[in-house]
């Protein structure tokens, strides 16, 4: 290895890199954009794509105490009733009386406090106590600088829709704005269907949606977002919720670790306290990851006792108890929620993939090779030496079948290289003079630069080795 460093990198850095390469383009772009949204381009449908199978092939398919299921989006009004989004899912949002831009409170005095040296969290304080908080501290507007903001509100995030032609309160529905209450409402649907039996979980994957308002960091906070959410039913009288507890965050990091290849260091576990939990919840946790922009959530979990089934039940007047098949025993199971945003992992990913290779003036996206995009590029030496094309071709056609596989002939091959290494394609296969004479190529590795001769026939072999 060369005497290089990995350096984080900058929002701004990987914010280029990604709509240079066409991971992330601002959503709605060439109509002056739609603020909080994004659209995957290319390479970053790809690495989404491999993300969201990794994670169902880890956490539901290789598990034989799991089940999944993919809910409809738009949903009745009761359910969101029943969770308490209608009446509580809500931001404190403060307004600024000169330029009238809208923040949320509890990021404005956190990001305040912070720069302060006096580090603060007020997620869950009362409205009140938000108000009181950011005019004692004169806290300005980020936008303007002035300090003459309005007390904290409450804005609901939750997006309603109205279903059929007449927009009458009767046709009320909500986009979700989480994937679990949908596990919830379907608990029975699943008990009647399969043969799951306690301890057991219902994992789904998909999108949901909230009012945001406040501008996020590239894909950190988006109003259209994709979540991957677990419950995880048990009776609290057989098994200990803390054990189960414990086995789940230790689930989530060995994914993020071990199938993603973050970096270990990067990763760090915050409690939530008191104050911020929800009162039903016996313990919360958040794993956090170095952002550029500092740790930030990227996975909950939550212990939330039998509240969601109970309200569930009381609301819809539905039976949701569970019988024990050996004591005929009736009641709710308990439930710890495993909660993570697909678009957060994505975001890790490439934050800490990104490498600033200084000393080989290049910058390099240091995936996995089970990540990236594409596994292979191929590049005949000369574009315009038709045996040397002619062999490249027979043998991307060939590598096609099995591996995603680029091509390139433009440019001298130096610019390929640093092309590719951008996107993070671990290997490029380059067809020379000395192929159309012993059968072999060069394969040159992302990482190290470093270049073998390796012959066709062992090619295949050879990449599916590195896997
Ligand atoms: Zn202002």
């Amino acid at each position: 290895m060369s005497d290089t460093i990995k350096r984080m990198p900058t929002l701004s850095d990987i914010a280029a890199l990604a709509k240079r390469r066409g991971f992330l383009f601002p959503g709605s772009e060439i109509y002056g954009g739609l603020a909080n949204t994004w659209d995957y381009g290319p390479l970053g449908s790809e690495l989404k794509k491999k993300i969201k199978d990794l994670w169902w092939k880890n956490f539901v398919t290789s598990r034989a105490d799991m089940v999944g299921i993919d809910a409809a989006v738009v949903s009745s009004e009761k359910i969101w009733q029943a969770s308490g989004h209608v009446a509580g899912f809500a931001d404190a949002m403060v307004d600024c009386k000169v330029c009238h831009a809208r923040t949320r409170a509890d990021h404005l005095i956190e990001d305040f406090m912070e720069k302060q040296g006096t580090p603060l969290k007020v997620e869950g304080k009362p409205l009140s106590e938000l108000s009181a908080i950011i005019h004692e501290h004169k806290i300005p507007c980020p936008t303007c600088g002035s300090a003459d903001l309005t007390d904290a509100r409450t804005f609901n995030l939750l997006f309603p829709v109205h279903v059929g032609i007449l927009a009458d309160n009767a046709d009320l529905a909500y986009l979700r704005g989480e994937t679990a209450q949908s596990i919830f409402v379907n608990f029975k649907n699943v008990l009647d269907s399969t043969r799951v039996r306690l301890p057991f979980g219902i994992g789904q994957m998909g999108k949901s949606f909230r009012n945001e308002i406040t501008k996020g960091q590239l894909t950190h906070r988006m109003i259209e977002f994709e979540q991957a959410e677990i419950e995880y039913f048990f009776n609290p009288e057989v098994e200990k919720w803390e054990e189960l507890f414990n086995r789940w965050l230790s689930d989530m990091q060995t994914f993020v670790v071990e199938t993603l290849g973050v970096d270990a260091s990067h990763l760090r576990v915050r409690e939530h306290s008191d104050e911020e939990r929800s009162f039903y919840s016996k313990r919360t946790v958040d794993l956090e990851y170095a952002f550029p922009y500092g740790f930030k959530e990227l996975w909950g979990l939550a212990y939330r006792t039998d509240y969601d089934l109970s309200r569930h039940q009381e609301f819809s007047g539905k039976d949701l108890t569970y019988t024990d098949p050996m004591t005929n025993k009736k009641f709710i199971p308990h439930v710890i929620e495993p909660a993570v945003g697909i678009d957060r992992l994505v975001l890790m990913v490439l934050c800490d993939s990104y490498w600033d290779d200084t000393a080989n003036k290049r910058v390099v996206l240091k995936l996995k090779p089970s990540l990236a995009p594409y596994t292979v590029a191929v590049f005949p030496l000369l574009r315009n030496n038709e045996e040397l094309v002619g062999k490249a071709k027979d043998i991307f056609a060939s590598l096609q079948k099995n591996f995603r596989t680029a091509w390139d002939d433009r440019g001298n091959i130096g610019k390929r290289y640093y092309y590719q290494d951008e996107m993070g394609t671990p290997f490029c296969v380059t067809i020379d003079h000395q192929t159309l004479e012993d059968g072999t190529v060069t394969v040159r590795d992302r990482d190290t630069t470093s270049q073998e001769r390796v012959s066709i026939d062992k090619l295949q072999t050879y990449l599916g080795a590195k896997l």
